[in-house]
């Protein structure tokens, strides 16, 4: 477990693919200042329009592996028969500037990370049925026929881990879905121990010490 102290608050959302986890975040963060997505490596080739080092850094399965193995990722896990990974550099430095940090990734990652960070707040996003989530991954256009079908078979496994999360979000009305990831993130930044890290003179003035014992 990492003991250091950092002052910003640490997001995991993850999903079925298709469940609007990617349209919701990026509502999220155009509505939330001081809160960043971690922008993953990942084996998987770009889609139309993605573009590297904004959806994703696209590296060679070669080069995931090399950085792997120099312990470059906070986690890594193999999805729908790609490799994706998550910066530890760059996620501990933001965190530690006391900026919020935001992880889209897969219950394999989420595991690996609230290991490393239990105060991590784990988000689960639900589609309103299997069939909304068909309609969702032909309709966003992205997917050849054949990959929607991997990641129809694959939403089974993924949806079986929500209950290793602390908040489960249905996404059926986006704008109420949205409205929910959004008091979310306010009710974790207003966490006793989030407050103190980040009003630290505060804290001192009124006389509040971390860690008081219990009486
Ligand atoms: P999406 O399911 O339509 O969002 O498709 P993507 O190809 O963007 O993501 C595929 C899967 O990989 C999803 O379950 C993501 O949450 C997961 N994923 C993305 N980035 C990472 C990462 O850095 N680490 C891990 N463990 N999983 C990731
Ligand atoms: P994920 O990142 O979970 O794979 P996306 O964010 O790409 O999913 O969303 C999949 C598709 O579903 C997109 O075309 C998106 O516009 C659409 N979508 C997202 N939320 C809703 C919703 N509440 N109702 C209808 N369509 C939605
Ligand atoms: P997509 O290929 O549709 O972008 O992503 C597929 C899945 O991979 C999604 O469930 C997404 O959350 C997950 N994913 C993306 N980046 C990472 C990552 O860095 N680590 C892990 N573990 N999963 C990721």
């Amino acid at each position: 477990m990492i003991t250091t102290a950092f002052s910003g608050s640490l997001f995991i959302v993850a999903a079925p693919s298709g469940a609007g986890k990617s349209t919701l975040v990026n509502a999220l963060l155009a509505q939330e200042p001081g809160i960043k997505l971690s922008i993953s490596t990942t084996t998987r080739p770009p889609r139309p329009g993605e573009q590297d080092g904004v959806h994703y850094h696209f590296t060679t399965a070669d080069d995931f592996v090399a950085r792997a193995d120099r312990g470059e990722f906070l986690e890594w896990a193999e999805v729908h028969g790609n490799y994706y990974g998550t910066s530890r550099l760059s996620v501990e430095q933001e965190m530690k500037n006391g900026t919020d940090i935001l992880l889209e990734i897969d219950w394999q990652g989420a595991r690996q990370v609230k290991k490393l960070f239990p105060d991590a707040a784990g988000i689960f996003i639900l589609p309103p049925s299997i069939a909304a989530l068909e309609e969702r991954l032909h309709k966003r256009g992205t997917d050849e026929p054949h990959i929607i079908t991997r990641r129809l078979l694959a939403a089974g496994g993924e949806i079986a881990h929500a209950p290793e999360f602390e908040y489960a979000i249905i996404n059926e009305e986006f704008n109420v879905a949205l409205s929910e990831l959004r008091a979310i993130v306010k009710a974790t930044r207003a966490r006793f121990a989030q407050q103190a890290a980040r009003n630290a003179s505060l804290f001192a003035q009124l006389g509040i010490h971390a860690h008081q014992p219990q009486s």
